[in-house]
Order: structure tokens, then C-alpha cells, then sequence
């Protein structure tokens, strides 16, 4: 069997789940699991409904589940499948209609309940499509029932063990009966039952867990671009898709801004070597990206992709007592531990120590904590570059090329050869798309 999971784009109307069926269509011999996002935007406007409701701006929550209503139905008409989803869009509906008007303060389960309204609404479209269109019996499954995660709401964390367990029981019997079954993304819930995601995009993540819960033979991620590519192609217009790329290679491309899939999705892959292919629904020709754990043919060059990380905030602690002393690193990172704040880029001295971190109302209390060891500097709205190939540590010349292309630009700071396949480096937020689009030109030809 493989698993099929299909983004925002792919469910965003009729068209584009026709398109989906068709994809599905063509794959039935291979026994595909479903795996399908909130319809594109959705999911913003559920986490808008939540931060409406914070602020007790009851007509823009109701406008904006109405809103909701009003498109799926839309397109459950458009598709031609309304007898068939009405009941069910309209349940899910209003489960969604009773989470945003308890009184109570919203809860952050309550917020997960309402932030997974969406797989819940455009999976029900896509079972009914592919039921109608094409003649495919589809069978609807509920993630939760199957998706265990810790109660760490927002971006809970899955349990593969007990996943792989009621995959078997909740799924693998659907498949051995032939049925082609349609799920959600980014859902899962507690062992008590209440709901949980996974984090924003962590649908990717849903199709790897599954694929490695019913070993599948891969794990094909459908989107509205034909693969992996040189560089995100909104920022770089002649960027191009790569054939195939390593699950190490992906994963710090995801890490470091290259949406096009979640940085965890290879986790549960690597282990049973189940391969990750990137495919376009819009363009069901193109043969896409193969991930896996080698390639079979190396680039000409050793660096695979360039990706960008916006948004970013610099931290710097200087202390001169640092000098020699031991024990320092572990006092500083016990900060960001307490404070549950993820690290992303580290760079060292003698005597100070820069990271960088996602902005968060914590990193006020993180600095006052920090001050206590050492002058502390933050500064904001910064950009990772992440330069990624297989072969940068090996490959001579590579941090020169990448000086001399971008000789005119700041460089804050720098981490090289902790991974064999990173090379990243901090500017301020604004360079970061000319840096990128210099850095393509000179690894991978075309306009500056
Ligand atoms: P989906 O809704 O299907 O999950 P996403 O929007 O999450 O799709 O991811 C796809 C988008 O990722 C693409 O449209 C593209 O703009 C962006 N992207 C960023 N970096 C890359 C890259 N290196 N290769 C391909 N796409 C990229
Ligand atoms: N719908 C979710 C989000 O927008 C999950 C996903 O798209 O992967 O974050
Ligand atoms: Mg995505």
C-alpha cells in the first residue's frame, strides 16, 4: 500500500479535488490511504476564530464559521455530492458552533478541537468525490481514533508505538478488505480522547506516521509544486525541481523554511527506509521528488537547495567569566529549557554564545534569565539561510562561494559543520530574498 496525502491546495475547491480523485484514480493498484488537509486557508481562519474568541469578538467568530460553511457547501455543491456530505458537514459544523460559543474560557483542547475542524469538513468532500466520481468505494476514518499523541495541545507529539497498534486495528482491516480509505491530516488525540494537532503543516507528518505504521511501500506528498526545488520558487522564479534528494537533506530544508513539507515527516521513515515522493496535483505527468536515504545520481554540485527562515530572533550572551569556565553552555540552555523554547542555529566563542529562536511572549522572562549570567542581546526580525547538500562539509570552496555572492551583505552570524549537509547563516529579514536569489544564481545558474 502507499499513502497519498494531499495539502491545502489540492482540496482547495471542486476543480482542484477532481484533480485530487483523478491522482487517486490513478494509483488504485497501489492501494492508496488518503490522507487529506483543511481546504487552503482554513485552517487560518479557525486559528483567527480562536484568537476572535480571546478577545470576545462574538459577530467576527460567527461571520467567519458561517463563512466556512458557506464554501464547503459550495463546493459539496459544486462536486455534485451534496445529498451525499450534507449530514455530515453540517455535524462537524456544528460541533465547531457549540466549541466557539462555550462560555467557559477557551481551553487549549478547546482550541485543538476547534483548529481541526477543517480535515474533519474537507475529508468528509473527498471521501463523497472520489465515492462519486469515479466509481471507488470510499471509507471515511476518523485520525483521532488512530493518531495517539501526548497532551501537549497545539503541537503535540505522536506516539508511534501505540499508533502502529491502532493503525492495525483501525485501518488495516478496511485495507485487506480492498477499500480505499480516506483520512485527515494533522489530527490526533490523547489516550483519555480529547483532541489534539500536531502543529501548523504537520499533515506531512500524519501521512509519514501512518506510512510507517502500515509499512507502506511509500509516502507520496501531493502539493501544488512538481518537488522539492532549488529554492522556494516564490522567491527565486527560475528555481527548479530536483529529481531526488536524502531524508537529511530534506529535513534541514524543512527545518529551515521550505514549507513544502513538515520538518518531522522523514522521523518515522528513515528506520524502515520508506521513501518520501513529492508530487503536483496540477501536474500529475511530472515524476516529482524522490526522498530517501541515498540517491542515486549526485548533483554536479554538492549543494541540493537553498531555503529561507523569516521571522527570526538573535539572542547573544557575552560573558567574560565564560573564558575558560565550565558548566556555562548547561546554565545558559537551562533557560531555554525551562522556558520551553526550541533552538534553532548555535554559534560560539571564547566568550559569548548566539542562537537563534521563533519569536514568543516567553523570550522577555528567557533574556531577564539570561541577564543573570551575562549581557544579553536580542535582536529581531532576522533571516536564516540554510545552503543544504549532502557534501558540504567535504567539498572544498563551498563557504567561499557562498562569501563571494553575497560579499555586500552583513552576515550576523554563522554555523557551519555540525551537520555534514548545512552551512547557515543570519541577515536581517529584508536581504533575505535577495541573498537567496545571489546564492541560486551562483550554485545553480540563472538571473541574479
Ligand atoms: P500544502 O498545502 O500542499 O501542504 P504548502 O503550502 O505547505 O503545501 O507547501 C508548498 C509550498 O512550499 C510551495 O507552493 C512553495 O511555494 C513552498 N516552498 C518553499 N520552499 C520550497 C522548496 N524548496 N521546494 C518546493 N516548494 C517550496
Ligand atoms: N491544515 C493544517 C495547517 O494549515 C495542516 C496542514 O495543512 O498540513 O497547518
Ligand atoms: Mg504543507
Amino acid at each position: 500500500m502507499i499513502v497519498m496525502k494531499f495539502g491545502g491546495t489540492s482540496v482547495a475547491d471542486a476543480t482542484a479535488i477532481s484533480a485530487l480523485a483523478s491522482a487517486v484514480a490513478d494509483a488504485r493498484a497501489d492501494h492508496p490511504l488518503v490522507v487529506v488537509s483543511a481546504m487552503s486557508g482554513v485552517t487560518d481562519t479557525l486559528v483567527a476564530i480562536t484568537a476572535a474568541m480571546l478577545h470576545g469578538e462574538h459577530l467576527a467568530v460567527s461571520a467567519a464559521r458561517e463563512a466556512l460553511r458557506d464554501r464547503h457547501l459550495e463546493v459539496a455543491s459544486d462536486l455534485g455530492v451534496m445529498e451525499q456530505v450534507h449530514a455530515d458537514l453540517e455535524a462537524h459544523l456544528e460541533r465547531l458552533g457549540t466549541l466557539v460559543t462555550d462560555r467557559r474560557e477557551l481551553t487549549a483542547a478547546g482550541r485543538d478541537a476547534i483548529l481541526g475542524t477543517g480535515e474533519l469538513l474537507s475529508s468528509c468532500l473527498v471521501a463523497a468525490a472520489a465515492l462519486a466520481d469515479r466509481g471507488m468505494p470510499a471509507v471515511w476514518c476518523d485520525a483521532r481514533r488512530v493518531i495517539r499523541t501526548d497532551a501537549r495541545f497545539g503541537a503535540a507529539i505522536p506516539d508511534q508505538a501505540a499508533i502502529r497498534q491502532l493503525a492495525a486495528q483501525e485501518l488495516r482491516p478496511h485495507l485487506d478488505a480492498g477499500a480505499l480509505l480516506v483520512t485527515q491530516g494533522f489530527i490526533g488525540a490523547t489516550a483519555t480522547g480529547e483532541p489534539t494537532v500536531l502543529g501548523r503543516g504537520g499533515s506531512d507528518f500524519t501521512a509519514a506516521l501512518l506510512g510507517a505504521a502500515l509499512d507502506a511501500e511509500r509516502v507520496e506528498i501531493w502539493t501544488n509544486v512538481s518537488g522539492l526545488m532549488t529554492a522556494d520558487p516564490r522567491i527565486v522564479p527560475d528555481a527548479h525541481v530536483l529529481a531526488e534528494a536524502t531524508y537529511d537533506e530534506a529535513a534541514e530544508l524543512a527545518a529551515f523554511g521550505a514549507k513544502v513539507l513538515h520538518p518531522a515527516t522523514q522521523l518515522p521513515l528513515v528506520e524502515a527506509g520508506i521513501p518520501i515522493v513529492i508530487r503536483n496535483t496540477f501536474a500529475r505527468e511530472a515524476p516529482g521528488t524522490r526522498i530517501a536515504a541515498e540517491t542515486a545520481t549526485n548533483a554536479p554540485q554538492s549543494v541540493r537547495s537553498i531555503s529561507i527562515k523569516r521571522g527570526v530572533t538573535v539572542l547573544q550572551v557575552r560573558a567574560a567569566r565564560m573564558l575558560g569556565a565550565f558548566g556555562f553552555l548547561r546554565r545558559i540552555f537551562e533557560v531555554f529549557e525551562r522556558h520551553e523554547i526550541v533552538v534553532d542555529v548555535l554559534a560560539t566563542s571564547e566568550v559569548s554564545v548566539s542562537l537563534t529562536v521563533d519569536p514568543s511572549p516567553r523570550l522577555e522572562q528567557v533574556v531577564r534569565d539570561l541577564a543573570e549570567l551575562g549581557e544579553v542581546t536580542l535582536r529581531e526580525h532576522r533571516a536564516v539561510i540554510a545552503v543544504v547538500g549532502g557534501a558540504i562539509r567535504d567539498t572544498p570552496g563551498i563557504a567561499a562561494r557562498v562569501y563571494q555572492a553575497i560579499a555586500d551583505v552583513n552576515v550576523e552570524m554563522t554555523s557551519q559543520g555540525a551537520s555534514t549537509s548545512n552551512l547557515t547563516f543570519i541577515v536581517r529579514e529584508e536581504e533575505g530574498p535577495r541573498v537567496v536569489r545571489a546564492l541560486h544564481a551562483t550554485f545553480f545558474g540563472g538571473p541574479t
